[in-house]
């Protein structure tokens, strides 16, 4: 080894060994006869002392090393005068006696240390540098702690890793498929997978029973933030197990993985139904780090004389408790906030509940203090809190009133990121209508079995039929979803037929697992976990980007390597392209 410990690791009870350090200079500081270097490793900073009264030469060394240079030092380790508190090592320096410079370094492009000047593509232009500072360092390796409590989970459970093909065959349902053409073969392309979903089913088949995979998946949709055209899943199935089985399982998982990295009890995961989520916050990965649930003031605001309510179909109301201090100004922002294109709610009628018990609401002019205490009863608000109300068709106004919930939990400061709040949501409708095509999509994937007592509504209301599918959701963002599987051949020709294939397309596209259902499939379901979501969650950041060591920006590129990039006319010759 080049060195004897590590930047991170000497302690006041190491004082006057010697020892050497290697790592980068993060900062030099000149103070007359003296120069102090932060020195920098993945595991912490040192501080090194160099003196002119001890060896002149030395200094005049350490004074031509500048920021980012790789140095190795060997000295004593002294108790420093002067402590700092916010350093684990911050109690001792190493007085040096020997230098080496390993490698001078060109100025880097951004400071190098916790608190950056450097913007988020020139971060990622030089992305080996980045990942020098310490916040993106430790997402990487809480990223790998995650990695490793998820592995031990599923090793001590049983699960065996088995890897699947990257070069496998497109298929039109789902996503936009990355294609790779095949030289071989000529106008032929192999599709990379967006999820080892067929494989992992054929595995059941195979009696492999506990499968899973931390695997990297492929999607080129078009941009929206925070997606990454390659990201990982953690990839499981189970054979020989119902819905209960699975959620059971991987409930441990999570729970395991939230204590061992952060050391954070998730404690037991509701279950609701995807009618109550919707119902209840008009979303199916509700945030519950705080309530604001969903009041349906029909019966309370219609008929009133009021014709925007009397004219809608819903009229939901929320109650934000502590709102009546929010001031005029405020509520004209959050009405601006609704009514943005992107929302597009028409308006936005308030009702304050004042401290003596006394109401005051935008529409005073049709409801009177008697009707307000009615909307206050719906919407179980007492003095001090105020009432949002929208109104509109059922489905618009669920999203509108999902949106508002939102926006007033992050203005009330309830979405603390320090607080977790995980459920699972079950019950999925098994087919969604698309209207532009006219015809019936998975709400999952074709393969998620249907609940079997809907199985009645097959010919006289499809889109009734829940699927037996289920999400995990963390804080209102999705981490994991799965299903229990079609294994019965008849039944899964009926579900393509339902979504339009016909029985040649069902047979071309996935004839092989057609054929491997008539060899004894056995019942089998599973669940994939976005893990880089996973991982942002317990890194306490929003964005993905910042736990992928080498992310690609908006536009799916990378901007480092400079990817996609044109490939050249020998290439393409080879390729038919
Ligand atoms: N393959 C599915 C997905 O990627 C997850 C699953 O059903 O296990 O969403």
């Amino acid at each position: 080894m080049l060195r004897s410990h590590t930047c991170g690791e000497l302690r006041i009870t190491d004082v006057s060994e010697t020892v050497t350090l290697c790592g980068w200079v993060q900062r030099r500081r000149d103070l007359g006869s003296m120069s102090f270097v932060d020195l920098r490793d993945r595991y912490g900073i040192t501080q090194l002392s160099f003196n002119e009264d001890f060896d002149g030469d030395l200094l005049e060394k350490a004074r031509s090393v500048s920021r980012e240079f790789v140095i190795s030092v060997t000295g004593k380790v002294t108790e420093r005068s002067n402590k700092n508190p916010n350093l684990p090592t911050g109690d001792i320096e190493l007085v040096v006696e020997k230098l080496d410079i390993l490698n001078p370094s060109l100025t880097p492009p951004f400071t190098i240390e916790d608190d950056t000047d450097g913007g988020e593509e020139i971060r990622l232009k030089y992305r080996y540098l980045d990942i020098r500072r310490t916040p993106v360092k430790d997402k990487l390796v809480t990223r790998h702690e995650t990695n490793k409590a998820v592995r031990d989970y599923l090793n001590n459970a049983g699960f065996i890793e088995v890897e699947t093909p990257y070069l496998i065959k497109s298929t039109p349902e789902g996503a936009r498929d990355f294609v790779v053409p095949s030289r071989l073969n000529e106008n032929q392309f192999y599709a990379l997978p967006q999820s080892p979903q067929t494989f992992k089913q054929l595995l059941m088949v195979s009696g492999l029973d506990r499968y899973y995979q931390i695997v990297k998946c492929f999607r080129d949709e078009d941009f929206r933030s925070d997606r990454q055209p390659e990201f990982t899943q953690i990839d499981c199935e189970m054979t020989f197990v119902e819905r209960q089985d699975v959620l059971s399982t991987f409930e441990e998982m999570i729970r395991g993985v939230f204590t061992s990295v952060i050391n954070h009890d998730l404690g037991e995961i509701p279950v609701m139904t995807y009618a109550d989520a919707i119902r209840n916050y008009g979303s199916d990965k509700p945030d519950l780090r705080f309530g604001m649930r969903f009041n349906y003031m029909e019966d309370v605001a219609k008929g009133k004389g009021f014709g925007i309510f009397d004219n809608s179909e819903s009229v939901i109301g929320i109650t934000v408790s502590g709102g009546n201090q929010l001031t005029r100004k405020q509520i004209d922002a959050i009405t601006n906030y609704v009514k943005r294109p992107q929302i597009g709610a028409k308006g936005l009628i308030y009702c304050r509940v004042n401290e003596d018990g006394s109401y005051k609401s935008s529409v005073d002019k049709f409801f009177d203090q008697d009707a307000l205490k009615q909307w206050a009863e719906v919407c179980e608000a007492n003095a001090g809190d105020i009432i949002f109300v929208l109104s509109g068709d059922l489905n618009s106004t669920q999203k509108q009133m999902n949106e508002l919930r939102l926006h007033l939990g992050d203005l009330m400061e309830l979405r603390n990121p320090n607080e977790f709040k995980a459920c699972w949501v079950v019950d999925f409708p098994l087919l969604e209508w698309d209207e532009e095509t006219n015809r019936y999509h998975a709400m999952h994937h074709p393969f998620t079995s249907p609940i079997l007592e809907d199985l009645d509504l097959i010919n006289s209301d499809p889109g009734a039929i829940r699927a037996n599918a289920y999400d995990m959701a963390i804080n209102g963002m999705e981490i994991g979803g799965g299903s229990i599987r079609i294994h019965d051949k008849g039944l899964q020709q009926k579900m393509f037929d339902l979504l339009g294939f016909t029985p040649d397309e069902a047979r071309e596209q996935f004839g092989f697992l057609m054929n491997a259902f008539e060899y004894g499939a056995p019942p089998h379901g599973g669940i994939a976990f976005g893990f880089d979501r996973l991982c942002a969650i317990l890194s306490g950041t929003d964005s993905i980007r910042d736990v992928i060591a080498f992310p690609k920006n908006n536009m799916g590129r990378d901007i480092m390597i400079d990817a996609p990039a044109e490939i050249n006319e020998h290439q393409r010759r080879e390729l038919s392209l």
